[in-house]
């Protein structure tokens, strides 16, 4: 090793390695995409020669990059193509209006205005838009405006036209239309409308598809992950080569591992090869989407045991969403049966969401060698909504990281971006403070330290998927994906948490993000 010198040294730098052999480094030495060495020395000259690029850190933290280990790329991305109406951006109906009629100033008449991210929680008139408003902003445009939870829709006049929805209209299955009281005509307000609205209002065509997966990755990195798992049901052979392509024309350069549903799997496997290391995309768990419906387990519980069974019996590993305290238990109800008949271990099938977990649920999941995707940032984004609506028996178990770690529990952190934004920092700070958005509070109890929070988003999100030998920490061997931050997240105030920003990116030992000085 006396020979080989480091072609970037990082140096100067209070490296959060999450490394138990060198928990904290100052000097990161990296040869090619592999970090060489991290060591609390300055520069050894034996490492680094005059080839040798060096950054200096000047004390900032270093952490290992950042691991989404549940989210939906192409979703995230289309949702890049909508105008922004979160909190962040606008303040009231009235500056909702001036957004959109900004862009239709700069969009041909005829074209689609999407628009997403509205919560009339954060609006200074503490209600919904309605037609009435949009019509204000334009009429010669179809303006369609999605809430964030997704479960509302406001559409303007000429929309409302377009989609074929009349006072006459009868509202489809779950969809609620909502009418004028005087008049009986709708309002624009569309409730559960969503699947319906998807058929009727036109697709984004594919250059502008194109644009959105380059901005989503561009965002990603930005935010210091460069490794992302889609956890999207429908993954199968189609998407698994659209990702491919993107990835091959650079468009979306983070590390990509895809999840696919169970029919599709099959399909994946037996008709082409996974893992596609030089342009990282990979091969994820098989998913299972469970719900209840009306008080009934989708599907029934033996369905869910029989495809558990096939899963751990063809080796792989299962990803359930299981979001209720029932569909919770049902998984690992189902996980158990599974174990039963076909014992073996390192299975590491998972949770996603696990959003009600119980202390006692979460020792059987620890006992079944399971891991947990959960969604920390959801406490930021919706906590006021959970205080509204959750049973007050069910909120102590809300996201329950201290008690899952408590079990001994693997923990892996996603933000099921498009439905919460990706940056991890806002779900560090709500895992550390359970404060959410508006400051209110879920559940203080289940607060976890800013070190087991980052391990969530990091060395935990690699262990969900099998990558925890290559990424997730700031190792010998490991790649060099890293994030240097502008604040220390051991040592801020935790209100800062939120606040703390990515200054430099790197993935697989390349500046991909920011500029090294
Ligand atoms: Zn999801």
């Amino acid at each position: 090793m006396g020979s080989i010198k480091a072609g970037l040294v990082l140096r100067n730098a209070n490296a959060i390695t999450l490394d138990p052999h060198r928990p904290q480094a100052s000097t990161i030495y990296i040869d090619g995409a592999y970090i060489l060495k991290t060591s609390s020395k300055d520069i050894d000259s034996k490492l680094a020669g005059s080839a040798t690029q060096v950054i200096d850190c000047r004390g900032r933290a270093v952490i290992p990059a950042f691991h989404d280990a549940h989210c939906h790329v192409t979703a995230y991305a289309e949702s890049l193509l909508n105008i922004d109406l979160g909190p962040d951006s606008v303040k009231s109906i009235k500056d909702i209006i001036c957004r959109i009629k900004a862009a239709a100033a700069t969009t041909p008449p005829g074209a689609w205005i999407r628009c997403a991210g509205y919560n009339e929680f954060y609006l200074a008139e503490k209600r919904h838009p309605t037609l009435r408003d949009l019509d204000l902003a334009t009429t010669a445009h179809p303006v369609k405006l999605v809430h964030r939870s997704g479960h509302a829709h406001v559409l303007n006049s000429p929309a409302l036209a377009l989609a074929g929805i009349s006072g006459r209209s009868e509202e489809p299955p779950g969809g609620m239309i909502e009418r004028d009281l005087e008049t009986g005509r709708p309002n624009g307000l569309l409730f559960g409308m969503g699947p319906y609205l998807a058929e009727v209002i036109p697709p984004v065509d594919e250059a502008e598809i194109d644009g959105a997966m380059s901005r989503a990755g561009r965002m990603l990195l930005s935010l210091g992950i460069t490794t992302v798992q889609d956890a999207s049901q429908g993954n199968g052979p189609e998407r698994w080569n659209r990702l491919l392509d993107w990835k091959r024309r650079g468009l979306f350069p983070p590390r990509t591992v895809m999840m696919s549903g169970v029919e599709e799997a099959k399909r994946l496997s037996a008709g082409q090869p996974l893992n596609e290391y030089d342009t990282g995309l990979l091969g994820g768990a098989v998913k299972i989407m469970l719900d209840e419906v009306r008080g009934n387990l989708n599907p029934p519980q033996d369905e869910i045991n029989r495809l558990v069974l096939e899963i751990q019996q063809s080796g792989r590993q299962a990803a359930m969403h299981a979001v209720e305290e029932t569909t919770v238990g049902a998984a690992i109800a189902a996980l158990e049966y599974a174990m039963e008949k076909c014992p073996r271990k390192g299975s590491r099938h998972r949770l996603e969401h696990c959003s009600v977990c119980t202390p006692v649920a979460a020792r059987r999941l620890f006992r079944l060698g399971a891991v947990v995707a959960t969604n920390p940032a959801f406490i930021y984004y919706s906590g006021e909504r959970y205080l509204a609506t959750v049973p007050r028996e069910q909120l102590s178990h809300l996201y329950a990281m201290k008690d899952m770690l408590k079990a001994g529990l693997r923990v892996a952190a996603g933000s099921d971006a498009p439905v919460a934004g990706p940056n991890p920092l806002k779900g560090i700070f709500a895992a550390v403070t359970r404060l959410a958005e508006n400051g209110c509070q879920v559940a203080p109890f289940q607060a976890v330290s800013p070190l087991e929070a980052l391990r969530l988003y990091t060395i935990d999100a690699a262990y969900s998927c099998f990558l925890e030998s290559t990424l997730g920490s700031l190792s010998r061997g490991k790649l060099a994906d890293l994030a240097v931050l502008n604040g220390d997240p051991l040592h801020v105030g935790p209100a800062e948490l939120k606040d703390i920003r990515v200054e430099l990116t790197l993935m697989d030992g390349k500046v991909v993000y920011g500029r090294a000085v």
